[in-house]
């Protein structure tokens, strides 16, 4: 059967991209920048040498009219990540002219700089943002993300919620380095409308990943049904999340299962890199190289199409163990 058929009439979109598997391609994650203010060890390579920066990242004009193709293609939703996509100085013009497409806009920050540019998402109506915090520990954060913005990316959550905006607070466990704050994230959610979201750590170049660092969905909901009772909610298509809620508590928390758990099955995701390449997938190898035929004056769209049919089933078609990758920095997760 047509496995297009299989999809719930309620989530049917105007999307026409389709790869191989029967599953629909409308959501695009754009990296406005691969520069960052923080250094997280998950992320940047220890060892910066290993990463060639851009010097010819997409410019605003370019981005603008890139995302315009993809959402003439039914792309109902567009993340700005990076790097750090905040610290873009044409971060304004680039969030004002992608707030003008039929497409909802999200941003993925580590938070730092969320106050400066406060205004412009209410102004623009962006309600909802995922902020990175691995750690409720000021000298542990600056162990895992190498500077000391700890305050000041806590004030800026604070500063959101008492804003109501919708606050998904994105947390990378890592054995041994802060799984033993999984609890203390929990609680934070009794008394604040937060959502709470522990990531399963992921292999990128120049990460030092091994599977046993990994602290899986399993291990994560385990160690929190000691102390808390969980109701499991349900998780919406295309979701990455297993969503639960604490008993009574005013926000909720989930677990994106990456490694011991994949949703390759349901993915409608895809990707540009701050150098306007195309991966239709995380850990895909192969790319796109989609900056390079639009600035040849070229139709960008029959690349687009063939980008998502050459996505591979699952995982990019490799092997989680030898991933061939960019770094997460320079993907945008
Ligand atoms: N700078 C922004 C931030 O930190 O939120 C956006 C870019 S960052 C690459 C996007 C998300 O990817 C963050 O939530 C980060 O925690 C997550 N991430 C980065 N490296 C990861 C890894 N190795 N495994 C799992 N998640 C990772
Ligand atoms: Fe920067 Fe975000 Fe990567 Fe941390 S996770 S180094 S904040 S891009």
């Amino acid at each position: 059967m047509d496995k297009r058929l299989d999809i719930k009439p309620n989530t049917i979109n105007k999307s026409t991209l389709y790869d191989n598997f029967g599953r629909v391609h409308n959501y695009l994650r754009i990296s406005l920048t691969d520069k960052c203010n923080l250094s997280c060890s998950y992320c940047m390579p220890s060892e910066k040498g290993l990463i060639n920066f851009t010097k010819n990242p997409m410019s605003a004009a370019e981005i603008y009219e890139i995302a315009k193709i993809f959402v003439d293609f039914g792309v109902s939703k567009i993340r700005l990540t990076g790097g750090e996509p905040l610290l873009r100085p044409d971060c304004q013009e680039i969030l004002e002219s992608l707030a003008k497409l039929p497409s909802e806009l999200c941003i993925t920050t580590n938070g730092i700089l969320i106050d400066k540019h406060i205004d412009t998402f209410k102004h623009l109506n962006i309600r909802s943002l995922n902020v990175s915090l691995d750690t409720l520990k000021e000298d542990r954060f600056l162990k895992i993300t190498n500077k000391n913005h700890f305050l000041k990316v806590l004030s800026n959550i604070h500063l959101l919620l008492s804003e109501n905006f919708h606050v998904k607070l994105n947390m990378v466990v890592m054995k041994g380095i802060n799984d033993d704050e999984i609890f203390e994230f929990a609680k934070l959610t009794k008394d604040l409308p937060v959502h709470v979201r522990f990531i399963e750590f992921m292999p990128f170049h120049g990460n030092e990943w091994e599977n046993g660092k990994v602290f899986s969905y399993k291990e994560i909901i385990s160690s929190l049904e000691k102390d808390f009772e969980l109701d499991k909610l349900d998780d919406q298509m295309h979701d990455t999340a297993k969503k639960y809620q604490v008993k009574g508590s005013k926000g909720t928390i989930a677990v994106i299962s990456t490694i011991s758990t994949p949703f390759c099955a349901d993915c409608n995701r895809m990707r540009l890199t701050a150098d306007g390449k195309m991966k239709n997938c995380l850990f895909s190898k192969g790319e796109a190289d989609i900056i390079g035929e639009f600035r040849k004056g070229n139709d960008i769209k029959p690349m687009i199409e063939q980008c998502v049919k050459l996505k591979f089933e699952s995982m990019g078609g490799q092997n989680i163990n030898s991933l061939e990758n960019r770094s997460m920095i320079q993907i945008g997760g």
